[in-house]
């Protein structure tokens, strides 16, 4: 027998060479978020269980068979985190953020865990960026959210993945709809499977989702949500429409996009690559849910978020053949040639780091020719040269390392000039 010792099933390493990788898409993921006004969260790696029981719903696949629960000592159940939304709300309440100014705003970059069976894109360890808004009842504030995941993955250069928006009503709207649901599903319900038999009652919304092919065919034809939404959330989803087109958002509506617990309403969207048919393919998805902090304990507080999954993305951009340019830059290099060139050199990259530029200079008394071999190692954009004659001239020979073109910069025109 081997006395090797393998990762667990599921489970993935991030080796010295991707981390590169990995480093910029977290980075332009918070890079994105500021410029959105999302602020950064961490919450634990545990919570209590009842935490997901009731903030993901007992209905749903992640509380039903996905989580890894364990019971701390003999007697608190605590559960690794499968998603990132109900630790923020826990968190949302329990430090009062209800009380700050409106709307709050959060992201994270967190670890999740789900017992699944694994496969290409579905581990059982994964990462998620997401981002939740509470406080915003506004048709606004979901587009924003699904802007911000459509300018996330077209900054990353990701293709053909389009956002498909739903509405799924709110608890006054989806009562009378459940009864129609329920109604046409009845007398099927027999040859439907295990899962939508339980769904059946709790939860009939997820039956139009149900994955099993002979169940899709049971379903076809069944009356929709979208079809029979209230005035008042006719008109948010009318307006979430007009907002993702003022924003340039690609969007397709698709009733079939669902989350049917008592707490999400309204905006339910997924981002999926087109023409995928595969089951690992939505690489975010996201929903208005605002009852959810109430469910939890808290004031009632509107909320929007979703969850990007880390490695769909990564396969989306190895299966588009796109290169993220991982490589590190330096703004400008300047070489000085004598002592008097030294201090002007110093000076200057004092006063060009104020404005937020990156510089380096020589401190090894190098030769130009040395000085050009480092500035090329730490790809510099611009190398500002400075001897003598420069000195008494009051410029920078400056050159641009990708044209090879060169031109006199006077010393003030500097910063302007590499801008
Ligand atoms: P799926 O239908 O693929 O199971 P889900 O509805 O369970 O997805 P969410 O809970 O909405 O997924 O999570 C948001 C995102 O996290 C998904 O769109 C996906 O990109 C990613 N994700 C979910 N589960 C996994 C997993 N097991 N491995 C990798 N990524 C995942
Ligand atoms: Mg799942």
């Amino acid at each position: 027998m081997s006395n090797k010792i393998f990762a667990p099933k599921g489970t993935n390493d991030i080796l010295p060479e991707k981390i590169a990788l990995w480093e910029k898409i977290e980075s332009q993921a918070k890079n994105i978020a500021a410029r959105y006004g999302f602020k950064q969260i961490r919450t634990p790696e545990f919570e209590s269980t009842n935490l997901f029981e009731r903030g993901v719903g007992d209905t749903t696949d992640i509380v039903q068979k996905e989580m890894y629960t364990f019971t701390h000592k003999g007697k608190e159940s605590l559960t690794l985190k499968p998603e990132g939304t109900a630790p923020v709300v826990r968190s949302f309440i329990e430090n009062g953020m209800a009380s700050a100014a409106q709307p709050v705003k959060l992201f994270y970059l967190t670890n999740c865990f789900r017992c699944e069976n694994p496969q290409k894109g579905r581990y059982r360890q994964f990462h998620q960026f997401g981002i939740e808004v509470f406080g915003a009842e506004d048709a606004s504030s979901d587009a924003e959210v699904i802007s911000l995941a459509y300018e996330f993955l077209r900054e990353l250069g990701i293709k053909d993945v389009i956002a498909k928006v739903n509405s799924v009503g709110c608890p006054t709207c989806r009562k009378a709809y459940y009864e129609k649901l329920k109604a046409f599903i009845a007398p099927k319900l027999d040859k439907l499977c295990d899962d939508c038999k339980n769904r059946f009652d709790k939860n009939p919304m997820r039956l139009i989702d149900c994955k099993v092919e002979t169940c899709k065919e049971h379903i076809e034809g069944a009356p929709l949500m979208l079809d029979e939404l209230c005035t008042d959330c006719k008109d948010h989803f009318e307006k979430v429409k007009t907002y993702l087109d003022c924003m340039g958002v690609e969007y397709e509506v698709d009733p079939k996009i669902v989350r049917g617990l008592d707490y999400y309403t309204n905006t339910a969207f997924e981002f999926i690559p087109k023409d995928s048919t595969k089951s690992q393919a939505a690489i975010a998805a996201g929903g208005r849910y605002n009852g959810l902090v109430e469910t939890l304990g808290g004031p009632k507080t509107a909320g929007i978020g979703l969850a990007m999954g880390i490695e769909r993305i990564l396969i989306q951009l190895e299966e588009q053949g796109i290169e993220i340019d991982t490589e590190e830059y330096t703004d400008l290099y300047i070489a000085p040639l004598g002592e008097g060139a030294k201090e002007i050199a110093l000076k200057y990259s004092t006063l060009l780091r104020r404005e937020g530029i990156t510089v380096l200079t020589d401190v090894m008394n190098r030769s130009l020719k040395a000085q050009m071999k480092y500035a090329d190692k730490i790809n510099a954009k611009f190398v500002a040269m400075v001897g003598e004659d420069e000195a008494d001239k009051g410029v920078f020979l400056v050159r641009d390392m990708n044209t090879k073109e060169q031109t006199e910069v006077p010393f003030d025109k500097l910063a302007e000039f590499i801008k």
